[in-house]
């Protein structure tokens, strides 16, 4: 089966410098010249994708299909190459904008023990931004309000790996498909509002309202699915 994943990795571009830690040095002052929305591949989990399409108060079946590329892997671009929510003022869902764009030109790497470092990423040519001799990646991260973010990505990369460890212990088996994939699969599990959905229609439950439960039954789901896989 294939896999379209959820990693911390972020926009294909040049690395500066790696291994670096949240006590590092590091002090960056965005001057949101809009630059660096173009040309990347800006990646998303499903913490991200439920955040943006609670705001536009759609469910994320939709928002998948209308905003993201790759089963909800990435956003879309315009044909002008640039993201689709970039507006002529700027990010047009700049509180709740993805991982990867609040730590640029920082990228964050976690190893499948959660080791976690960071790489400074070589700036846009035409970045307007100012680089600070005070300050550290850990001071960074508040200052981008990324804690909330980084902890949900860390849930998902690991249920990610979990789900491959499964499949490939499956397929080295060559066990049968089971039942349970007729309603989490490979290709919709980025879909938080399908899968909680379907999660709570086989255990009687309702669909909760808020955020915050649905992620908690989203998790939930995926590990008993990943478990039965
Ligand atoms: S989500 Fe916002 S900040 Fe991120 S690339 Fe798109 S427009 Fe830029
Ligand atoms: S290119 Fe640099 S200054 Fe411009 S929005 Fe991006 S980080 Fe900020």
């Amino acid at each position: 089966m294939k896999l379209t994943g959820i990693t911390i990795f972020t926009m294909t571009i040049p690395i500066r410098r790696t291994d670096l830690l949240r006590s590092s040095r590091f002090g960056f002052s965005c001057n949101r010249c809009l630059h660096c929305c173009a040309s990347k591949k800006i990646q998303v989990n499903p913490y991200e994708i439920a955040r943006i399409a609670d705001r536009l108060g759609i469910p994320t079946t939709e928002f998948i299909k209308r905003f993201t590329v790759e089963n909800g892997s990435f956003l879309k671009f315009t044909d002008r190459e640039s993201c689709i929510f970039l507006g002529s003022e700027g990010c047009t869902v700049h509180s709740d904008r993805p991982l990867v764009c609040r730590l640029y030109p920082l990228a964050r790497h976690v190893d499948h023990k959660g080791e976690e470092w960071f790489s400074e990423l070589e700036p846009e040519v035409s970045c307007k931004g100012e680089y600070l001799s005070v300050g550290t990646i850990a001071g960074y991260l508040a200052e981008q309000n990324a804690f909330s973010y980084i902890q949900a990505a860390n849930i998902y990369l690991n249920l990610l790996w979990e789900l491959m460890s499964a499949l490939e212990n499956r397929q080295q088996n060559e066990a049968e498909p089971c039942p349970i994939e007729e309603e989490i699969t490979p290709e919709n599990w980025m879909d938080m509002d399908e899968a909680v959905k379907s999660f709570c229609l086989r255990h009687g439950m309702d669909v909760p309202r808020t955020k915050n439960e649905k992620m908690r039954l989203h998790i939930e789901a995926l590990r008993k699915w990943i478990k039965e896989t």
